[in-house]
């Protein structure tokens, strides 16, 4: 099984970003303990095996102090088995990353780091309002490797505003210098109740250019392709297998437990939500209640879900797994459509399953949301 752990806490909130998290630290402790409360309340949630995966994520869960993510870990081991070769992952922001921490995180068990570095040109990182500079982002990495953590993936954002392409290709060149086992690219979006959403509603920002986006996914994948980073679902990039094995999980759609404000749970079935509002998760906790929301999978969400995860990877979406899921009725209503995707050339087959071609993968939503199932 597969365990997330949303630690809900930021430094300062980045402009872009509509993640659940709050810049009050006040009550960090008082969090982190009802987080490893609903641990133990949540030890049933999931059929008894063991854990493969654990990732902290945010929010920023460099954050979290010694005793802190000791405490939560602790408490996965006294209730769980955890293999012994488990990816445990750390979320983390550059300004956090200094030699003394990285020793902690490293004696503690984590075993692979998701920095959040974004950009390394220091303008861009002042536009989405990052706390780290250029220069830091680049050290994070450096000093994590010299204590000896290769497993590292680094996020950047790309269709930044530019009046060109050359910041992004000297981001993915420091990127490259910096030979980095994992790459997650992500295209720069307004939502709506971020800064960037109301200064757009108020014309202070231009939308997203979609056309200059579409060119930067292009420059970055082929670029990541010829350093030898292979795009194994579309945001995501690895060199020698080096996948998250924890993000796979939900995109095979694998069950998973997450625990924390705002996390969602998965047991093959139905979804769980957490409460995304610190003061009412610790409340609910405090009086053993689990402040989920609950929603029972139709066939069709289920099949959805899985064309929209499974579409976005290498590995595709197996045909047999898409006919029990939609109890028959995908290959009953789609054999039109899914020929009319493979004459654009947005869609290819083998014998077990289906994949976006390369082409497609610029329209990967939309390809799925054409082969969605309606709710019979
Ligand atoms: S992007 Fe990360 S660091 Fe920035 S506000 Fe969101 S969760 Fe926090």
């Amino acid at each position: 099984m597969h365990l997330y752990l949303h630690i809900p806490f930021c430094r300062q909130a980045c402009h872009y970003c509509d993640f659940h998290f709050s810049t009050n630290t006040s009550n960090k402790r008082a969090i982190v303990e009802a987080i490893a409360q609903e641990i133990l309340l949540r030890k049933n949630y999931l059929p008894h095996a063991p854990i493969e995966t654990i990732y902290f994520g945010g929010g920023t869960p460099s954050l979290l102090d010694a005793a802190e993510l000791n405490l939560l870990l602790n408490t996965i081991h006294k209730h769980f088995q955890v293999e012994p070769d488990a990816e445990i992952t750390l979320e983390a922001n550059p300004d956090d990353l200094n030699a003394d921490k990285l020793h902690q995180l490293n004696n503690a068990g984590i075993n692979r780091l998701s920095i959040g570095i974004q950009s390394f040109h220091e303008p861009h990182l002042k536009f989405l309002n990052r706390v780290h500079s250029a220069t830091e982002a680049e050290q994070s990495v450096k000093t994590a490797q010299e204590i000896g953590i290769t497993n590292i993936s680094i996020d950047l954002i790309y269709a930044i505003p530019a009046p060109d392409h050359s910041i992004l290709v000297s981001d993915m060149q420091q990127a490259f210098a910096l030979d980095i086992a994992h790459i997650s690219a992500y295209c720069l979006t307004i939502e709506p109740q971020t800064a960037f959403g109301s200064w757009l509603k108020k014309k202070k920002i231009k939308p997203i250019d979609e056309e200059f986006a579409a060119q930067q996914f292009e420059i970055l994948v082929k670029s990541l392709a010829a350093h030898g980073y292979e795009q194994y679902e579309i945001s995501n990039f690895a060199r020698n297998g080096f996948y998250s094995m924890h993000n796979s999980s939900y995109w095979k759609q694998r069950p998973y437990l997450g625990v924390g404000p705002s996390a969602h749970s998965y047991n093959g079935t139905s979804r769980e939500y957490n409460v995304s509002n610190n003061a009412r998760y610790l409340e609910a906790i405090q009086k053993q209640i689990i402040p989920a929301t609950y929603e029972l999978l139709s066939i069709a969400d289920q099949t959805n879900e899985y064309l929209l995860t499974g579409l976005r990877t290498k590995w595709g979406v197996n045909k047999a797994k898409l006919q029990t899921l939609s109890d028959g009725a995908f290959v009953k209503t789609h054999e039109k459509e899914l020929q009319k995707l493979k004459e654009k050339n947005w869609i290819r087959e083998d014998i077990e399953s289906l994949f976006l071609t390369e082409s497609g993968k610029l329209f990967a939503d939309r390809i799925a949301s054409d082969l969605f199932i309606e709710e019979s």
